[in-house]
Parts: structure tokens; C-alpha cells; sequence
């Protein structure tokens, strides 16, 4: 399971976020994911369960975006989003096509910190 890793990587980073801002709780953690990074939300939301007890972070709500994936075709010079994934274009069939979104996207998107200051 991938998600282990991940999470870990982003519990780094939101640590070092909430200490640079000096925040006391991280209350929402908002994250992307392209489709073919093949994260499945169910293991984030747990991976981040387990991993961010006794931190800053810990009871915060997960918001879990998976970026549909996009195409651009030379041949058509449009972007096409896919409901799956393919290697040639939806609409000319061409080969020609390079994945411009979806794909190995993975970021913070947002932070809401509490900093105590209620
Ligand atoms: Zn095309």
C-alpha cells in the first residue's frame, strides 16, 4: 500500500507548515491526486488516520480531489478530459496525444489551521 508513504510525505509537510505559521491544530487538509497516480481515497483517509494521532493534525478533516485525466491532441490541437484512460484520442482516434493533466499530480492543495487565537 503506496498510501503509507504518501501520507507520511504530507504529515512532513504539514508539520513544518503548522510550525512555520505557528498554528496549534490543523483542522482541514485539502488534497489533489491525479487518476493515474492510482491513489485510492479510501487508504489515504486511513494512512492519515493512523499517521496524523498525536499530531497537529490529528481529527482533521480530509477533503480528497482525483484529477480526471487530460489529454492534448496534436492532431485536433484540443483537450480532451477521459472518463478512462486511453492512448489515442476520444475524437480522431490519433495517437498523437500527450497526458497533460491526471496524471502523477499530488499536492496540498490547502491548510486550515486553527492558531488558537479564539
Ligand atoms: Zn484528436
Amino acid at each position: 500500500m503506496h498510501e503509507m508513504g504518501i501520507v507520511q510525505s504530507i504529515m512532513e509537510i504539514i508539520e513544518q507548515q503548522a510550525a512555520l505559521h505557528r498554528a496549534e491544530k490543523v483542522v482541514k487538509v485539502s488534497l489533489e491526486f491525479g487518476t493515474l497516480t492510482a491513489v485510492m481515497p479510501d487508504a489515504i483517509r486511513f494512512a492519515f488516520e493512523v499517521l496524523s494521532r498525536d499530531t497537529v493534525a490529528a481529527n482533521a478533516e480530509l477533503d480528497i480531489t482525483i484529477i480526471p485525466i487530460a489529454i492534448w491532441c496534436t492532431e485536433c490541437s484540443r483537450r480532451h478530459v477521459l472518463e478512462a484512460y486511453r492512448p489515442t484520442c476520444p475524437v480522431c482516434d490519433s495517437a498523437a496525444v500527450q497526458i497533460i493533466e491526471g496524471r502523477d499530480e499530488m499536492r496540498i492543495v490547502s491548510l486550515e489551521v486553527d492558531d488558537g487565537e479564539r
